[in-house]
């Protein structure tokens, strides 16, 4: 059977939060029986779009996660939830209004942060993957709003089986946000490296100028990578883990080398003057 996935890409997304104001359009003062009562208008955020900023001036950059439910196979909020959070047959992860009532501690299960308790109603609610809408023969374009109004194309809606899905994750080296939870999320995510690891740049200069083309080659906590630097001398290396990095630069013969230490930072080593 075909199941609910998500794929959201990180390098595609700019935080227009085109997918947070669907999210508020479709549920804030719309209670949807049999699935959520309305979204209160400030508080909850079903869609959370995180920011993360990497590197130094100049050698900067600003990374958005998009976060909705996860719909996690392996949920803890299913164990907090005493009955009163399910799974339906494509994978949502829904909770029943009425058994969840006065349950705060379900709200603080998630490990995402994706539940939220509402003081009005005392009861906790969280995105349901818009499961109205895919279960209404009206609402043709068959995905939830987010994906739907996403104007870049970074979230993306499957309805595909298992199978399908886990063939896509090896073609396209799709990941978990926070994996090591082993929460098995549905929702996962193309370029995750730009916002959980770390990069380390520079600038080649050779007498005072931009090099282009010097090897650089960057060696270290199982990375071993070379690049060419670009027409301003510039190069990158991208997607590291903590540790320590030894740099060598070869600029038509010219040579430097440098060691580097990642610790939770991307690293601008602003120019390398040869
Ligand atoms: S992300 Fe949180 S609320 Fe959603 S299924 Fe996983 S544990 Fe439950
Ligand atoms: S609508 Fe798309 S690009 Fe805009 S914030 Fe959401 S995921 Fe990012």
């Amino acid at each position: 059977m075909s199941q609910f996935y998500m794929v959201i890409d990180v390098a595609k997304c700019h935080d227009c939060n085109n997918c947070f104001m669907a999210c508020k359009d479709e549920f804030v003062g719309n209670d949807w029986p049999g699935y959520t009562a309305a979204q209160p208008r400030h508080g909850q955020r079903w869609m959370n779009i995180l920011r993360r900023e990497r590197g130094q001036y100049s050698r900067n950059d600003v990374a958005f996660l998009s976060m909705p439910c996860q719909h996690c196979e392996n949920a803890p909020c299913e164990k907090a939830g005493n009955g009163a959070v399910t799974r339906r047959a494509d994978g949502i992860v829904m909770i029943d209004m009425e058994k969840a009532k006065g349950n705060e501690a379900l709200a603080k299960s998630c490990p995402y942060g994706a539940i939220y308790y509402n003081e009005e109603i005392k009861c906790a609610q969280k995105c349901t993957g818009c499961a109205h809408l895919l279960d209404s023969k009206e609402w043709t374009p068959k995905q939830p709003r987010c994906s739907h109004t996403c104007p870049t194309g970074a979230m993306q809606f499957f309805d595909i089986t298992p199978a399908e899905m886990e063939k896509k994750v090896q073609e396209e080296g799709l990941q978990a946000y926070k994996a090591e939870l082993g929460t098995k999320p549905r929702v996962l995510y193309k370029n995750l490296q730009k916002f959980t690891k770390n990069f380390i740049a520079a600038g080649v200069l050779v007498k005072g100028d931009c090099f282009e083309n010097a090897t650089v080659t960057c060696k270290g906590a199982g990375v071993e990578a070379t690049q060419k630097t670009n027409f301003f001398g510039d190069f990158k290396f991208d997607g590291l883990e903590n540790g320590e990095y030894t740099l060598e630069v070869d600029a038509a013969g010219k040579k430097a080398s440098c060691t580097v230490t990642i610790a939770d930072e991307s690293k601008n080593l602003g120019y390398i003057q040869l």
